[in-house]
This record gives structure tokens, sequence and C-alpha cells, in this order.
């Protein structure tokens, strides 16, 4: 058996990943500090035997046993990752010097979530992995974006240096259940404030463009990544069908049949303006794309709103 260390596992992306990795009969290790996830995303696995949920900060050493570690803690929404940036650089930096120091010594496979955000506000469309970004090193995104830029180099030094076994994707905007209802992302913010009859809140003239990739898909690209031989990255995940902000909240309307009406603040700085990823390489080492449509995947993700704020 497997033992599989996931490190941000009580936050969206983690807690599916521990969800996945237990089905495929994995030993998960679920390490979170809770800074932006949840028991309550994890709490049903709290019985699980081959489960084990531990309150560990990364900027802090950490000594286990494992084979693989997938490491995700990091704050991904722009308001918990500015509410402390100097925490987001040490989290990015101190927790994954720690991770490859536990990867090397135990010679486990480390993957990275890296970020789309490598690319900043980016001048090539759709973004491929040569591409080596417009990013501000001195803005309010840079404690997350430049964070990511170091947590890539780190993987490459130590891979390069000390032979450790690594893989870094770049995942791009991903939705799904269990975001957190004060998550601050698009779409997060969209559906529940469709669902409260509130004003949904474009960012500039919502005209910049994400592209929205479903959970299930993504889980199943790091798998995939994670699982392939002879491969380290970085390699784009995402769903490239390009959507501007003002579609998204469009169509969030249409599925929830809200009354909301859309209200203009301004753009925060820095905000890129497209966002797409070029996919080519995880197609053809993959073997992997997304299958679900941004329509399908709202609208689950609109059900787990529903019930979480008790709509049904
Ligand atoms: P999230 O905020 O829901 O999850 C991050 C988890 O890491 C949380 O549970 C948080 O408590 C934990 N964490 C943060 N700092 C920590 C620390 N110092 N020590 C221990 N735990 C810590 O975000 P997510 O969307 O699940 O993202 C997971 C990873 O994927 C992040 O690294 C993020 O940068 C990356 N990513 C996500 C997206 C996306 O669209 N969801 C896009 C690009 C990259
Ligand atoms: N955005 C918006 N309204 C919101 C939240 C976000 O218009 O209530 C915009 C934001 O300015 C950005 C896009 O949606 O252009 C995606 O923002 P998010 O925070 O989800 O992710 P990121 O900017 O990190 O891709």
């Amino acid at each position: 058996m497997k033992r599989i260390l996931v490190t941000g596992g009580a936050g969206f992306l983690g807690s599916h990943l521990c969800d996945r990795l237990l089905e495929e009969k994995a030993d998960v290790i679920c390490l979170d500090n809770f800074f932006s996830g949840s028991k309550d995303n994890i709490r049903h696995l709290f019985n699980h035997p081959y489960f084990e949920l531990i309150r560990h900060d990364i900027i802090h050493p950490f000594f286990v046993e494992v084979d693989e570690i997938y490491h995700l803690a990091c704050p991904a929404s722009p308001i918990h990752y500015q509410v402390n940036a100097i925490k987001t650089v040490k989290t990015n930096v101190m927790g994954t010097i720690n991770m490859l120091g536990l990867a090397k010594r135990t010679k486990a496979r480390i993957l990275l979530a890296s970020s789309s955000e490598v690319y900043g506000d980016a001048q090539v469309h759709p973004q491929p992995e040569s591409y080596w970004g417009n990013v501000n090193p001195i803005g309010v995104r840079s404690c997350y974006d430049e964070g990511k830029r170091v947590a890539e180099t780190l993987m490459m030094d130590y891979h390069r240096q000390n032979k450790v076994d690594i893989r870094i994707v770049r995942i791009f905007n991903t939705y799904g259940p269990r975001m957190a209802i004060n998550d601050g992302r698009v779409v997060s913010n969209f559906i529940v404030q469709a669902l409260r009859g509130e004003d949904l809140t474009i960012y500039g003239n919502g005209q910049q463009t994400r592209s929205f990739c479903y959970v299930s898909d993504m889980i199943e690209g790091l798998i995939k990544m994670m699982t392939t031989e002879k491969i380290t990255g970085p390699i784009n995940l995402g769903n490239p069908v390009e959507t501007p902000i003002i579609e998204l909240a469009e169509l969030v309307l249409k599925l929830t049949k809200s009354r909301s009406r859309l209200s203009y603040k301004p753009l925060p700085p820095d905000d890129p303006g497209r966002r797409c990823p070029d996919i080519t390489l995880a197609k053809s080492l993959l073997g992997w794309e997304p299958k679900v449509s941004l329509e399908e995947g709202l609208a689950l993700t609109i059900d787990y709103f529903k019930k979480t704020m008790g709509l049904i």
C-alpha cells in the first residue's frame, strides 16, 4: 500500500484528492494548518481506516515516512493569499523547501501544485509551458505569483542537484464543490451572490477572460501526472475553453434562475487580462484533457452551494 502525503489536504482541491487516493486504496496523510481549508471538507473521512489528519504548518519541518507527496498547501484565492502576503511567501518558499527536504530524505516522488499565475499578465495566448511569463515582482499578487515561481525553481534545483523525483503542474482556474463560501474567487462569489439575490460583482468591465476547469478533471490530471514515469513538467492542467467574466456571470444567472443584477467594481491591480492554457503537452504526454463542460460543472457546483446554504 502506498503511503501518500497531501499537503493542503483540507482545502478545496486537496480534499477531493484525498477522496480519490483513498478510493485507489492508498494510505493517506492529510496535512493542513486550516488557514483557508476546513475540517468540514474531510469530516466524512474521519473514520476511514487509511485516513490520517495532521494539523501542521509547512513552514516548519515535518518528519514522516512516505512514498509520494502531493504538495498543495498554499492559499489560492487572492483575498486569502493577500491577507498575510509575507506568510504566503513563507508557505511557498520555506514550505516547499521543507517538503523537498522530506522528499529527498524519504526518496518520495513529489508533485507541486503550481499555478497559471506564473505567467502573470500573459502576452502570449494561449499560454504554453515554454512562455516565461509577465509577472510584476513587486505588486500585490507577487507574494503568490513569485512564490509559485520560486517553488518551481526549488523543485528543479532539488531535481538537478539531489536527484529528487519531481512533478510540476501549472493549474489553471479550477472550481467545484467544497470551494469555501467566503473564498472570494469568481465562481463561488457569483454563485453565492446569485443564490442570495445579491448583485454579482464584476471587477473591471468583465471582458477579462479565465478558463474554468471542473474539479474532477483536475484531480484526474494530478493523478496522471504523479503516476506517469520519466516526466518532470512543468505541465499545464486546465480547461482550454476561454470565457469572459461577464459571460460567466450571465451563465450563473441563467443556471440559478436568479434575478440578481450585475454591479461593476474596480479591477484589482495586476489582474491578468486573458488566461487560457495550451494543453498540447498534457494531451500528448499524459493522455489527459478535461471532459466536464462549464455548464455541467457549474450546475453541480450550484447544487453544492444550495445544500451548504440550506436552500435544498
Ligand atoms: P485552498 O485554499 O482551498 O487550499 C489550500 C490548503 O492549504 C488549505 O486547506 C489551507 O489551509 C492549506 N494551507 C495553506 N497554507 C498552509 C501552510 N502554511 N501549512 C499547511 N497548510 C496550509 O486552495 P485550492 O484551490 O485547493 O488550491 C490548492 C493548491 O492548488 C494551491 O497550492 C494552489 O495554489 C494551487 N492552485 C489552485 C488553483 C485553483 O484554481 N483552485 C489554481 C492554481 C493553483
Ligand atoms: N472577479 C470578478 N468578480 C468577483 C471575483 C473575481 O469579476 O467577485 C474577476 C477577477 O477580477 C478576475 C477573475 O474574476 O479577473 C478571476 O478571479 P479569481 O479571483 O477567481 O481568480 P484569479 O484572478 O486568481 O484567476
